[in-house]
């Protein structure tokens, strides 16, 4: 049986990720593990925090009748309400129980807005650099990608935004900080763009995927999307600040300020229901209860982003230092990022071209690695900058 023309195509899409694995993998056997720098996949590396294994423990020993079964397709009204309270307090919007809807981490979440609001040929705007799986999950409900790319600061463009919103522009798709710019965007940019839409007789919803949110680096902290800009819907996820990407755990938070929200709400209930998630997992929903801010060593994270950072720009880089998330943008020192990803790949490092998220020169480079991975790969870093000046 043939797959769909469909899937088939965006397979191929996306088979430079397959080839990159494959690549790594024949290398790994050729050489050795421990000469192949793998900086390609954003994995937590880092054991969740032990105040959430603590509650874990917890909710498993407490052991409830009735935990274990189906329940309203959002998930547990008490769970929604604790995210409500934790988010009314962040944001200083209203948030209730209602507004929740608690889903198997943030691709989820962005999945369920987006089968609630898009019929097909909607339009909904990516700004790029952005995470690759965006066009796929906009693809799933029959929308239409339109990308817009951020400034050279990797900012969002208001103007640039602008120029694209049609009658069936249906959402923007915001993500920061920022998978794989590392940019964290300013409240006065985001008030930038609530101004603009609150221009508009329909405004797109802003979808602001969050899953860094707490891991933002110096001090600093991601300004609050749904308090600067007023149609707005969260998804986030624990996968990143409690390193569970495989438990599968995070919401989707529609403003209060949304026109309609009630009927929003039964839309992703019910989109939650019938695209197969049914619910998110009971037992880490109860966790989350008790332990929802709980994060894992962010300056674990700055510090190997430091080490990277200054390591590149001594070798020769050209290096902007990330403001949060788990990745290094690094510029290119030729325009072909894949040829320069193959040039480090005869190195030995694994890097992923900024093609992929849709903006060249660049290639992502993940701090979920090993201290000891990120020193021992800069003399191969520094090589392969060499090899390009021999071209
Ligand atoms: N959004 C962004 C920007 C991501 O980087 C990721 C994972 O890497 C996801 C969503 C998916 O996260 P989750 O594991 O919560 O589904």
């Amino acid at each position: 049986m043939p797959v769909a023309r469909t899937i088939a195509q965006q397979l191929e899409r996306a088979s430079w990720i397959r080839r990159m694995f494959e690549e790594g993998a024949r290398l790994k056997q050729e050489r050795g593990e421990a000469n192949i720098f793998d900086f390609t996949l954003g994995n937590p590396e880092v054991e969740p925090p032990a105040q959430t294994l603590a509650a874990l423990r917890r909710v498993v020993e407490r052991d409830l009748p009735g935990r274990h079964g189906y329940m309203p397709n959002p998930g547990f009204p008490e769970v929604r309400a604790a995210m409500a309270e934790r988010l009314s307090r962040e944001s200083g919007l209203d948030y209730r129980a209602e507004h929740i809807c608690m889903t198997t981490g943030a691709a989820a979440a962005c999945n369920v807005i987006l089968k609630a609001i898009l019929d097909p040929g909607d339009e909904v705007i990516l700004l790029a650099p952005y995470f690759a799986e965006y066009p796929f999950y906009v693809g799933n409900h029959g929308g239409r990608t339109i990308v817009v790319d951020t400034d050279a600061d990797f900012l969002p463009d208001v103007e640039k935004i602008a120029a694209v919103i049609t009658k069936h522009t249906r959402a923007i798709l915001l993500n920061t900080p920022n998978n794989p710019s590392g940019r964290v965007y300013p409240a006065s940019v985001l008030r930038d763009l609530d101004a603009l839409l609150s221009r508009l007789p329909n405004p797109p919803l802003v979808i602001s995927d969050e899953p860094y949110k707490q891991l933002v680096y110096d001090g600093k902290k991601q300004p609050e999307v749904a308090a600067l800009i007023a149609n707005t819907a969260i998804c986030y996820s624990w996968s990143k600040a409690q390193a569970l990407a495989g438990e599968r755990i995070g919401f989707l938070a529609l403003s209060p300020r949304l026109p309609d929200v009630a009927q929003m709400a039964a839309a992703c209930a019910f989109a939650n229901r019938t695209l197969g998630f049914v619910n998110a997992p009971a037992i880490w929903q109860l966790v989350m209860a008790e332990a929802a801010d709980a994060c894992v060593d962010v300056t674990a994270y700055q510090h190997k982003r430091d080490v990277l950072c200054d390591g590149l720009a001594s070798v020769g880089y050209d290096v902007r230092k990330p403001e949060g998330g788990y990745y290094v943008f690094l510029k290119t020192p030729v325009p072909d990022d894949v040829a320069f990803v193959q040039l480090l790949l005869k190195q030995g490092v694994l890097a992923v071209p900024g093609t992929g998220f849709g903006r060249g020169g660049y290639i992502r480079l993940s701090l979920t690695v090993p201290m000891d991975t990120i020193e021992r790969s800069l003399p191969a870093f520094g090589r392969a900058l060499g090899e390009t000046r021999k071209i």
